[in-house]
């Protein structure tokens, strides 16, 4: 075996799978549910831990942020995602290359790979269920967005969750994503960064907002590992 142990953390949402507008359904769904009336306008909903994007919710829809407002949501949004879960293959895709990629990760001793998404814990669970591929990722070295409103303190909670494992260094945990909150979360927490400019966000876009690393999605799974074990190993020992 040549090359490090890493700990490679998938976003979900437009880097694993696509749920086109499903997210949206459910927040109005979820906020029905919680408050009794119809949100009014639209939920930002691209990148942002779940966490943060109940705190805008709220205080666009005049409902005071409190505790157990934040509560009340999240826990509805759950259960709209719960009680809807099969819908959820027919509003989206795995996107190309992630199965293949999450295979291949989880067939290498050397890859330890989680989720780190602004889903909610369940929420992203039942994503991932439904599309086949909840049994390739390790649930428990993995950050959800509702650990914390900060994408980049997410890091932190993926990392202590992996010290089972072994205490991961800065440059052996690798974020992958395809927002600019993931590539800030990756700046912020010191750790290296895949992007993949397969959701909103262009290439440039990731660039300009501080990645080095921008593929254009994950279909050529050579090229993945080579960033993933940059320089002398290009981590071919499957090969
Ligand atoms: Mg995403």
């Amino acid at each position: 075996m040549t090359g490090p142990e890493v700990l490679v953390l998938w976003d979900v949402d437009n880097t694993l799978i696509s749920a086109r507008g499903f997210g949206g359904l459910m927040y109005r769904e979820a906020f029905r549910t919680a408050f009794g009336r119809e949100l009014v306008g639209a939920v930002d909903l691209g990148g942002r831990t779940e966490l943060d994007i109940i705190a805008e919710c709220l205080r666009e829809q005049g409902v005071e942020h409190t505790a157990e407002a934040s509560q009340r949501l999240a826990t509805a949004l759950a259960g709209c995602f719960e009680s809807r879960r099969g819908e959820l293959t027919g509003h989206g895709e795995v996107l190309p290359g992630a199965r293949e990629a999450l295979e291949a990760f989880a067939a290498d001793p050397r890859v330890h790979q989680g989720v780190l998404t602004a889903n909610l814990a369940s929420v992203a669970r039942i994503k991932l269920e439904e599309f086949g591929l909840a049994h390739l990722v390790d649930w428990e070295v993995s950050a959800y967005g509702d650990d914390h409103a900060d994408r980049a303190e997410l890091v932190t909670f993926a990392r202590d969750r992996a010290r089972h494992v072994r205490r991961f260094a800065d440059d052996e945990v690798v974020l992958i994503g395809d927002t600019p909150h993931d590539v800030r979360a990756a700046l912020v927490a010191g750790v290296r960064l895949v992007a993949v400019a397969t959701g909103r966000s262009t290439a440039a876009q990731l660039r300009a907002a501080g990645a080095t690393v921008v593929l254009d999605g994950l279909g050529d799974l050579a090229e993945l590992r080579g960033h993933v074990w940059p320089g002398r190993d290009r981590g071919t020992r499957t090969a």
